[in-house]
């Protein structure tokens, strides 16, 4: 299995190309999927489907973080019924010019995840309703906060 060179961005070292099993066990569905993973950092990246092109950067705990944070501020749109799922991800790939099968928030590196959570923020400022008496309001996210998710696997969306 070739790969590209593709340098961890926290130590600098080069990054081994990998695929799923090793990264995500516990998905099969994973399995076949190329990562570039630095095991000290403890850092990996997806790569776009079917090849060894990776989507972004490396991501250690920090961006996983950030990823969470990209899917507190994305999932509503679809958990409360605005969207489907299906919608809210090929909205969210059209508002990232990415292609749809690409658009995996866990395989986001920093900057998407912050690009999504700005699209996904402007989306929410957009959310306005009108009440019976006539005013408009905005809706704000009623999500019930989640608990730190601890299995990777479950932050695969
Ligand atoms: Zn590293």
């Amino acid at each position: 299995m070739k790969g590209q060179r593709v340098v961890c961005p926290h130590c600098g070292e080069q990054a081994q190309l990998v695929d799923g099993s090793l990264i995500y066990p516990f998905r099969p569905d994973l399995h076949a999927r190329h990562f570039y993973l630095c095991a000290p950092c403890n850092a990996w990246v997806g790569c776009h489907s079917g090849t060894t092109k990776p989507l972004g950067v490396l991501a250690d705990a920090e961006t996983r973080q950030a990823r969470i944070q990209a899917h507190d501020v994305f999932d509503p749109i679809w958990k409360t019924g605005r969207l489907t799922r299906t919608e809210a991800y090929a909205w969210l790939a059209a508002e990232l010019r990415i292609d749809r099968e690409q658009c995996h928030i866990s395989m986001f590196g920093t900057e998407l995840c912050r690009q999504a959570v700005r699209v996904c923020e402007r989306y929410w400022a957009q959310q306005k309703v009108t009440t019976r008496s006539g005013r408009s309001t905005f809706l704000t996210r009623h999500v019930p906060p989640q608990a730190p998710r601890r299995s990777l696997g479950s932050m695969f969306a």
